[in-house]
This record gives structure tokens, sequence and C-alpha cells, in this order.
């Protein structure tokens, strides 16, 4: 590709993650997407719990079983002049570090709310990860066809609770059985919840921001009542602010309905107007380097295993830093310093996955892998080396002690122990006085899918013993004396030998630190 052909390639990359607390909405609000870039036909496609129709992305027998998908899959589609790639972010039971690390593969992120609950719990916990980032949030507060809380208390709710500035893009006229329409003061315009006709969904406002003096509403005691909203955001309300927008500082708040698809366009077209393509991707040594480069680099942001039952193989997904994808390239992997050859990269939308020919700063590619991969390995192409950061690390709440069932398959069990940790789905710790293994993880599903794998895939039947959720914090090792440990926390170290406290609840973390009060403890993100 030429370089003017690549950068405007590049230009067209829209890729986010949705964000929400499980039942927000999530699922619908990514159906109708799909179903405006023309990939799907009909809505209740995407999870069929109830038909029997698998999504796309539940490639795994567990998935199939639960009906849920186990990782994160990608959806691609072009709409309006953009290439969009959306990375989905499990929710439910199957929340993971992987949803965590998704967030580390895109450049904005979507944040949708239950306009009746406000922001829940999980939401908050993913908000956090994209803050950290400092890349675009934008919020679409959904289910307005229902009796919701005051659009002024959700706005504020961003800020008390998620430190963000909101701004309004538009406004709702009324909720629920009184919901009128959306008061689109960014486009001038109200977008009519009921219009008898599908062509007068949108009718103008005049200079004074109006309805028509012959337009019914304005009749209508919601319409006054929404004017008097408007007037007050005006003058109260946060400014429009693309520099806060670009660093995560302030969020642009979308109202609508996903289930009756309602407003969901607007908020589409309009996102992916302010939503940023890939720009240039910081890298480990404090360089950056530019997306439409034309040295090509990646980095592998997760890795799943046994999507197609059939094959014993493993997909690495590459998020694209810089430059092309092209099949069968080579690249240096640079952990290693060996070169590879980058055949059989894979598509994941459509049961059929496709093999992809072109990719470009931006997009997400699968690469078939026989090991060679570790999550947060860089890939480039030419001399220059280099190397993006390192992926931070999450810290796990659930924890597990974990041994072989049968003594006399110790050599598999240590075998797929090894291989599954590294693949990043579960962490490892060892006790530090018996030398035990217990597992952590961000959800409960991942120790659900381990120990299915440990079984069929490394012939191994695994005792788990849950020891519950637990605070880990990491202790520096030189102010450590194993006489601290005692029966409210558990002293274990990490994969790379950092001891850990695993603290039964908050209670035993504080009488820890009143009793050491010069003992420094970390978490990790
Ligand atoms: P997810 O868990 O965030 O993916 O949420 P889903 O998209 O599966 O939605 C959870 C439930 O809320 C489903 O029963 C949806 O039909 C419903 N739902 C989603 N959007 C709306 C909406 O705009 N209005 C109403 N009334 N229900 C909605």
């Amino acid at each position: 590709m030429k370089t003017e052909q690549l950068a405007q390639e590049v230009a067209k990359r829209r890729t986010f993650a949705i964000i929400s607390h499980p039942d927000a909405g999530k699922t619908t609000i990514t159906e109708q997407m799909l179903l405006f870039g023309g990939v799907i036909r009909s809505a209740g496609t995407v999870k069929g719990k109830k038909t029997g129709n698998y999504a796309t992305s539940d490639w795994m027998e567990i998935e199939k079983k639960r009906g849920i998908s186990v990782t994160s899959s990608v959806m691609e589609f072009d709409y309006q002049g953009k290439h969009v790639n959306i990375l989905d972010t499990p929710g439910h039971e199957d929340f993971s570090e992987d949803t965590y690390r998704t967030l580390m593969a895109v450049d904005a992120a979507v944040m949708v709310i239950d306009s009746a609950k406000g922001i829940e719990a999980q939401t908050k916990k993913l908000f956090k990860v994209v803050k950290q980032r400092g890349i675009p949030i934008f919020t679409f507060m959904n289910k307005l066809d229902r009796d919701g809380r005051e659009p002024l208390d959700l706005i504020g709710e961003l800020e008390d609770l998620l430190n963000i500035e909101g701004c309004a893009m538009n406004w709702p006229m009324g909720s629920g059985k009184t919901l009128r329409g959306l008061y689109d003061m960014h486009n001038q315009r109200v977008e009519l919840y009921h219009p008898t006709n599908e062509d007068q969904r949108f009718v103008a406002l005049d200079a004074n921001g109006h309805l028509p003096a012959d337009n019914e509403l304005t009749a209508d005691s919601i319409y006054q009542q929404t004017l008097d909203d408007v007037s007050l955001l005006q003058e109260a309300g946060n400014t429009f602010d693309p520099e806060k927008i670009a660093q995560g500082k302030q969020t642009p708040v979308f109202f609508g309905s996903a289930l009756t698809n309602f407003g969901v366009q607007t908020f589409l077209d309009e996102f992916l107007r302010l939503a940023p393509a890939p720009s240039s991707h910081k890298l480990a040594d404090d360089q950056e380097i530019a997306a439409d480069a034309s040295q090509f680099s990646g980095f592998v942001f997760k890795i799943q295993a046994n999507m197609n039952p059939k094959h014993r193989d493993r997909i690495a997904f590459i998020r694209i830093g810089s430059g092309e994808f092209t099949q069968g390239m080579d690249v240096t992997l640079q952990r290693t310093q060996k070169d590879l050859r980058l055949n059989n990269a894979t598509e994941f939308m459509s049961d059929q996955r496709e093999q992809v020919k072109h990719a470009v700063a931006g997009d997400i590619v699968g690469l078939y892998d026989t090991g060679n991969f570790q999550i947060g390995d860089t890939i480039y192409t030419g001399k220059q080396a280099l190397k993006y950061p390192a992926l931070p690390q999450f810290t796990p709440e659930m924890f597990m002690e974990v041994t072989a069932k049968n003594v006399m398959k110790q050599k598999s069990f240590h075998k797929g122990m090894q291989q599954l940790v590294q693949e990043g789905a579960v962490q490892l710790y060892r006790n530090y006085q018996t030398g035990d293994y217990i597992l952590g993880a961000v959800g409960q599903l991942q120790f659900e899918v381990f120990k299915f794998r440990m079984q069929n895939e490394y012939n191994t039947e695994v005792v788990m013993k849950p020891i519950g959720s637990r605070i880990a914090r990491w202790i520096d090792p030189e102010q450590l004396d194993p006489a601290m440990s005692s029966t409210r926390n558990i002293l274990v170290k990490d994969l790379h030998d950092q001891p850990l406290f695993l603290f039964e609840n908050q209670f035993a973390q504080r009488w820890f630190s009143d009793k050491y009060p010069d003992v420094k403890l970390t978490a990790k993100l």
C-alpha cells in the first residue's frame, strides 16, 4: 500500500469497546450497530441464548453449554465511510482479565448505562481502567422507553462517582410512557419517538432552539419542561470541549433506547465523527510510533485456545499499532528476537472465519499460534527494533487452591498449569510456606474454564478448593517478615517470586496496616 493510501485507510478506523454493567443493554446496542453496518439482518442474532443459535463469538464448548461468550471477540463492519472495529468485553460471570486487557487495545470506549439504575459496580471497575488510559469515553444513557432517573441526576452521577464531566449532546423529552423524543441541541433538531411518518422523525429547531409554532408538541408540558432543562444546562452545564473529550476528562452524553432503536443511530453517527482514528502509540522507551508509519508493528493483548474444538490451536489477538499487515509477512518477535512468518491470520466476524489479506493500524488480527506468543508480546517488521509497553496486571479478586486429583498425573498437571497460566487467563501463586498452588482470577468463570481445559487438553482432573474472595496486596520483599502472616491472610508469591498477602477482607488489611504502619502494600490496576 502506498503511504498516502495507508494514511487514508488508518484514518477510517474506529476501534472501540463497549463497557457496561450486565443487563444495561450492551448486546442490544451492539446488535443495532451491526444492523446499521449490514452485518446482521435482524436483531436477536448476537446472543442466541434462547434459540440455540449461538453468537459468532461462542466458540468454545463451554461457551455453548452456558450460552455465553467466555472471551472477547471482535466485530467489524464498514459504515458511512468508516471501518468500525468493536471489541467485545464480556460481562456477567465471564468477566475476566481479558475484559480488562481488551481495553488496552482500543482507541475509545462507549459506556452504556441503564438510565433507571445509573452507574453500577462493573461499569465503575471498567471505567477505572479506561480512565487510566486517558482515551475518550462516550456515554449512552439507555432504556429511555422506561421510567428512569432524572437526566440531570444521571449526569451529576458521572461527576460524583466517576469523576468525569458529562456534557449532554441531546436531552430526553419525557421518559417511559411519556417519552416524546430527544431534544438534540447538538444537531439543532428534535428526534420524535413516535413520528406519524418515518420521514418526519426529525424536526428542525429554529435559531432560538424552538420547534415550529404549528408543531403539536409546542402545547405539550413535556416540551416546555425540556426547554427549561436545556436552558438550565446551557447556563450551568459543562461546555462541550473536544480537548477534554480527547483526554477522557469529559464524556459526551447521549440518551436513547437500544431496544426500540431510538437515538442509537444519532449516537453512532456522532460517536464515529468525534471518536479518534488510531494515532501514534507510545512505546516502552517513551518513543512513539505513528499509526500510519510504513513500519508494521503490533502487540498481543489476548491469547485464546481451542476456539475450534477440532484443532488444538491457540489464537493470538494482535492489535496493529502501526503500518499494514499482509498475509504471509515476515516479522520479528521482540521478546525472542526470532523471525516469524505470519500465515493463517483470521478475521472474526461470521461463522466462516475468513482469512484476512490486509489489515492496517487500528485493526485486530487473530493469528493461529503454536506457542510462539505470550500476552504483551510485540511484533514488528524492519531492522528498527521496537517494543510496546508492558500490559498492566490486574489484581485478582477470587482465589482457589488447586491440586491434581490423581497423583500419577503430576507431569501433565504441571505442564497444563504452566501453559494455561502463560495465556494469562488466571494468575498462579504459590503458598510461601508450603509451595501449594493457588490460582487467582478476576472472575469466577476463569476457574471453570481452567478446570475444563485441564481435563480436555491435558487429561488431568483437578481439585479446586475455593478460598473465596481476597484482597491481594504486594509487599516490598525487603520489608517482608514471614511472621507477618496470620490467620487472616495468606502469604504467597507470584510467578516472578514477588511476595504478596491475600487478605481475608478490608478489616484484615487495615489491621495489618495498623500493626505495620511502615510497610507499603500495593495493588495492581
Ligand atoms: P447486556 O447484558 O448489557 O448485554 O444487556 P442486553 O442487551 O442483553 O439487555 C438486557 C435486557 O435489557 C434485555 O432483556 C434487553 O431486551 C433489555 N433492554 C436493552 N435495551 C433496552 C431498552 O432500551 N429498553 C428496554 N426497555 N429494555 C432494554
